[in-house]
């Protein structure tokens, strides 16, 4: 529509403001009325965009002050106001401007009496006060007073005005300072009694919106501290708590009980965490640093008393988090394109030339070294690696089964001796370091030693692991332990018998055949692991080792209201504390256990590796309050947990409750389960850990963090993540983690049989240090490549020119996930696969299995012992205090300089907010279009192939979904080792790999939680992925691509019929996460009902429209109402068949503005 020439509704909108014609405006207002009851919003927002609020102020404006108020023209316009300003979002600037609110005001006053006068006046009044700043100007005008007068006493007489009323009232309290104003009137105990004379007096429900416009009230006045106080004075928890149970069993009262909830939760009494200090229970005194005490952040009971955090918002700022997202966005075009210096002396480099072995491999060396193995091999041809290894594929469930049946029996040839042989070197291992370590000391006593921590006792002790549940009165297995095992738990003068005895025994007595663990291994391992605390106590589950069950595990379905029923539960405690327990059972902080003389609770112990409890406290008979350690040196960042618990009765609920999350949200609310370990069943031949617990939900609770323990944010919450636990067995020792655990112990012995295993002639394998940790372990660095075809010249050569692959994981020490897809990934490289055999042929792989190994023993979840989050430090990595990134760096930079940067570099993580596995990688033209950036993006030349790898994985591994990916740069991640290997070292495939927590949404695995099989097999399709981006984009010999299409026509198959069954789901995601039957409501103060949602008002105005078309009020004629259905018919609504026969003075102007609507844009 050309610009001169003004569109028919504008002209029938200037006309509204300035005419005084009352037919000209009922035409008009009834032309609107027709106009917005159909169609969707879109017309109102397009009138909107016209002018229309301001016209239609304008024209009440006109109305209202006149000396004899024309309601036949003032009704309708009302009702249009109501319609069109809750949707406009700049309303209330509107009102405030043409000076609305005053004369609204006024024209309420005059219409006390007059009841639909009065109900058109109220709504207009909501939707003025839906703008906090209008809401404002309406409560210092004496608005609530007025509004109190419509709704007190309690009467059900007008109970339509009464409604209108009451949500124009909550409205009105959205704003502080006229809560502060109510509460100060004494308005809130008013509302309580309100409330329930409404509640006593409806036992038919027939009064909901009443009930609920309430409670919002109640819910909104509550959020300043004062009013709390109010609230809990006048016993408002107990009446809330007392009137919900009336209402728990029926689902239209839903929106109360929702409600209810939200206030019961922020009235709740604020507390800080049950601990003397939120420290973490160990400190780790740093080089450099003079003492070990943690930096004193002052009076830890800082905690917001007064939690206002929220700010108020008005609806403007809708957009706000997306802009914050793009504003993370790096668009300094020099800053992604240009190669930062050395961020160290280029001599310093030459160290690492000994990490590259292979680089300097020379005939005499293949020979000596196929001598050395041989001779280092206890039984001369024994080797296993002939045995077939197929690429684990966890989808084919039937092969797969025969798979791992093969890869665990082995049968009685090759693959029997294969794993037994090694088994057995380690076993006399095992003997020799533990034996020593026994003498003199009974078992049962070095457990109560443990508590004693930081005690560092004879080095010699310190490598003497014991296994937990053995320690304990054998009561839980009497007819396994006590004939057999008993005795060696005596302590004799003649020393004790060592634990590889009873770890022999144990195995003579239970078959296990876990592929890739020994637990003689796992626990001469163990030994020398070092821990801050010193644990020289094993877990059994690590112990025995982990099988995945040969069956799925489907995402737990929420229960409708479970979050509800478990927040009533909690405020249980505070209104009915009879059986209310508040015992502490198990104390970190405490040297001497108190659980252990405590009958009737169950036993928990966390002195172990990666374990992390920190305290437990029995709540009620069956119900415990959890929490578990942050990390050494930080007082936050906890999310792993592991724990043994014991003493359990059969067939009876316990409800578990984590009480110091600090994430907002979880995957615990979308279908995961926390996984479990039973020794009763892993010693019946079901090594599993399983996902379990029921009624799963996470929340915010009551607890607030201190300034300290929020980064400097006063008032915070804490989460509770809650689950119920039946147990299996009684009197069993079981093991609850927040993911299948996997410890330092099990990565070193893992590669001890990792090397046992390969074969020698094939696989070319070192595992050398890539320096020592903070806590003095080593971090292990493996080298794996084939072997060269010959001595010849061309096959060394080829040997030493392949390009490098460099994969790490767990930095972050809580994502046990990327362990176990490292372990597929190690396990497929070595393996006898002829794709791996090709790999090895293509690539050299450089592989740090753990970047973060004193994390991983100590139980942190995302730091290392410096307090520090590794992967924020690659920038500039501290020598001193963060060795392992400066070293791994220190390789990268090596490799770059003698031109060999990797080809691709991948570091494995766990993502704890979205399900599937997906990878972020690094693209300048994508941040800059992202961004919006108006910079010449075709100035910058990018070569696209980092988006090769993730389109192969999204096709060959079935967890893995490329519409997750991302190919951005954040400012906020320039520090991390994606950002920066790509960046600083050149690597354009440089990747993070994130794998879920919780299960995929898409593919072969939809529904699913995901388990070690999947996590294992992402790792070995992840080699796969490599091998066709090899073939894809690289040059490569002839005989190898040959081989290559072969084998890989075979996988092609495979991947097809995934493909096929696949293809029916969508391959688009473009939410995180559906809608979950409840209200997923982790904030107590949310916005997250429908109060924004103005369709109840709709149809109210609607109702009223109708029912004015000579009907009368259902409840007026009852019980009174005032107005007479003759003023109900009197002409205030709009005459359908009038409007379009009578003579505009705007000729043709409906049929315009009806098509301008139409094609108004969208
Ligand atoms: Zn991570």
């Amino acid at each position: 529509m050309a610009e001169q020439e003004a569109s028919g509704l504008q002209l029938l909108l200037s006309t509204l403001q300035s005419s005084q014609d009352k037919d000209v405006i009922l035409n008009i207002l009834s032309i609107l009325t027709d106009l917005l009851s159909i169609g969707t919003d879109r017309r109102i927002h397009y009138m909107i965009s016209k002018g229309g609020s301001e016209a239609l102020l304008q024209a009440l404006m006109n109305a209202a002050q006149t000396a004899q108020p024309d309601y036949s023209i003032l009704l309708p316009l009302l009702r249009l106001l109501a319609k069109v300003g809750q949707r406009d979002r700049k309303f209330g600037q509107k009102v405030q401007k043409l000076e609305a609110i005053d004369v609204t005001l006024s024209l309420t006053r005059k219409n006390l009496t007059h009841h639909l006068n009065l109900i058109h006046c109220l709504w207009v009044l909501r939707v003025y006060a839906s703008s906090v700043s209008a809401g404002t100007t309406l409560g210092i005008n004496g608005a609530m007073e007025l509004l109190f007068k419509v709704i007190t006493p309690y009467s059900k007489k007008h109970a339509r005005t009464v409604r209108a009323a009451i949500e124009a009232l909550a409205a009105l309290l959205k704003s502080k300072s006229n809560s502060r104003r109510a509460d100060n009137r004494g308005y809130l105990c008013e509302l309580l009694r309100l409330y329930q004379d409404w509640h006593r007096c409806d036992a038919s429900n027939r009064y909901i919106h009443v009930r609920r416009g309430l409670l919002l009230c109640l819910k909104h006045i509550t959020n300043i501290q004062s009013a709390r106080e109010t609230f809990l004075n006048a016993r408002g928890m107990e009446i809330l708590f007392t009137t919900a149970q009336d209402c728990l069993d029926s689902k239209p009262l839903d929106p109360l009980l929702t409600t209810v909830t939200q206030i019961l939760r922020k009235c709740y009494p604020k507390r800080p965490l049950p601990l003397a200090t939120v420290h973490s229970s160990y400190s780790f005194s740093l080089p450099g640093t003079v003492s070990s005490e943690p930096p004193c952040a002052g009076p830890e009971d800082d905690y917001e008393e007064d939690g206002e955090e929220e700010v108020e918002k008005d609806l403007d700022n809708e957009d706000q988090e997306h802009k914050e997202e793009d504003d993370d966005l790096e668009t300094d075009v020099n800053k992604l394109s240009s190669k930062p210096g050395l961020d160290r002396p280029e001599e310093d480099l030459e160290q690492y030339e000994a990490m590259c072995p292979e680089l300097s491999f020379t005939f005499q060396e293949l020979e000596t070294e196929s001598e050395d193995e041989k001779d280092s091999a206890d039984v001369p041809g024994s080797l296993p690696g002939t045995h077939p290894r197929v690429i684990p594929n966890a989808a084919l469930t039937e092969q797969q089964h025969c798979r791992y049946r093969d890869q665990s029996s082995m049968g009685a040839e090759t693959g029997e001796r294969a794993f037994k042989t090694p088994l057995q070197n380690w076993a006399k291992k095992g003997k020799h370091i533990g034996a020593p370590a026994f003498e003199g000391q009974a078992m049962g006593e070095s457990v109560r030693d443990v508590g004693a921590l930081g005690e560092r006792e004879d080095p010699c002790k310190s490598q003497a692991p014991t296994l937990h549940p053995l320690l304990k009165e054998a009561s839980w297995d009497t007819r396994i332990f006590h004939t057999h095992c008993t005795s060696c738990f005596i302590p004799s003068p003649a020393g004790a018998v060592g634990a590889s005895d009873i770890v022999t025994k144990l195995l003579e007595r239970h078959q296990r055949d876990i592929p890739f663990h020994s637990p003689h291994c796992y626990m001469a391992r163990a030994g020398s692991t070092k821990s801050i605390p010193d644990y020289r106590v094993l877990a059994f589950s690590d112990f025995w080792g982990h099988q995945p069950p040969p069956y799925y595990q489907s995402m737990l379905e929420r229960k409708y209201g479970v979050q509800r029923a478990k927040v009533f539960e909690d405020v249980r405690r505070l209104i009915q504390p009879g059986d209310v327990i508040d015992r502490v059972v198990f104390d970190l902080d405490r040297h001497s256990p108190s659980s252990a003389d405590a009958l009737d609770c169950l036993r928990f112990f966390s002195q172990f590796e990666s374990g992390n409890l920190r305290k437990a406290i029995q709540v009620r008979k069956l119900e415990y309050d959890l929490i578990m350690n942050v990390d050494v040196n930080s007082v936050q960042h906890h999310q792993w947990f592991y724990f043994e618990v014991s003493a359990m009765k059969p067939a009876v609920p316990y409800r578990f409750n984590i009480i110091n999350c600090e994430k907002v949200n979880s995957q615990f609310n979308y279908g995961m389960q926390p996984v479990m370990y039973s020794v009763k069943e892993a010693l019946q031949g079901k090594p599993h850990w399983i996902r379990v617990g029921y009624d799963i939900c996470y929340y915010k609770n009551h607890y607030r963090r201190s300034a300290a323990a929020a980064g400097g944010v006063r008032g915070k919450s804490y989460y509770t993540l809650t689950f119920t636990i039946t147990f299996p067995h009684g009197e069993d020792f079981c093991y609850l983690a927040y993911h299948y655990p996997y410890t330092y112990s099990a990565l070193m012995s893992h590669l001890e049989i990792l090397e046992e295993t390969r074969s020698p002639e094939k696989v070319y394998y070192r595992q050398q240090t890539l320096c020592q940790t903070l806590g003095g372990n080593p971090c292990p660095l493996l080298t794996v490549t084939a072997m060269p075809e010959s001595k010849s010249r061309d096959d060394l050569e080829q040997f030493c020119n392949r390009p490098y692959v460099v994969l790490m994981a767990r930095v972050h020490p809580g994502e046990s996930n990327a362990s176990w897809v490292m372990k597929g990934t190690m396990e497929f490289l070595v393996s006898s696969d002829p794709i791996a055999e090709l790999l090895r042929k293509c690539f050299i792989f450089k592989i740090i299995p753990m970047l973060n190994p004193d994390g991983v023993i100590n139980g942190n979840h995302r730091c290392s012992l410096s307090g520090d989050d590794l992967n924020r430090q690659w920038l500039a990595p501290s020598s001193q205090l963060h060795p392992t990134i400066y070293h791994i760096k220190g390789l990268l930079y090596y490799l770059c300089n003698i031109g060999r940067a990797p080809l691709v570099f991948c570091d494995y993580h766990g993502h704890s907010q979205k399900k599937n596995v997906f990878l972020y990688g690094c693209s300048i033209k994508e941040t800059l279009w992202q961004a919006g950036c108006t910079v010449n993006t075709a100035v910058v030349t990018e070569d696209v192939g980092y988006r090769t790898l993730p389109k192969i994985l999204d096709k060959v591994a079935p967890a893995f979904v490329m519409s997750s990916c991302s190919f951005l740069v954040e400012k906020s991640r320039e520090s991390t080792a994606r950002v920066v290997v790509w960046r600083e070292i050149g690597v354009l495939r440089s990747y993070t790999m994130e794998n879920t927590y919780c299960g995929c949404s898409h593919g072969l695995y939809k529904g699913l939680q995901i388990g070690t099989r999947e996590l294992e097999e992402m790792g070995s399709k992840f080699c796969l992925g490599l091998l066709i981006l090899q073939l894809k984009s690289l040059p490569c010999s002839k005989t190898l691509m040959a081989q290559a299409a072969s084998l890989l026509d075979l996988e092609e198959e495979i991947t097809d019929r995934w493909a096929q069954r696949s293809s029916s789901t969508s391959s688009l995601e473009t939410d995180d996460e559906p809608p979950c039957g409840e209200d997923v409501d982790y904030n107590t103060d949310s916005c997250s009902d429908q109060e924004g949602d103005f369709s109840e008002l709709d149809k109210e105005i609607q109702e009223i429209s109708l029912r004015a078309e000579g009907e009368t009020e259902e409840e007026g004629a009852s019980e009174g109402q005032t107005c007479s259905s003759s003023v109900l018919g009197g002409g205030y609504i709009s005459n359908h068949q009038a409007t379009n026969s009578k003579a505009l003075p705007l000729p043709s102007m409906p049929l315009g503005v009806f098509a301008e609507f139409e094609s108004s844009p969208a």
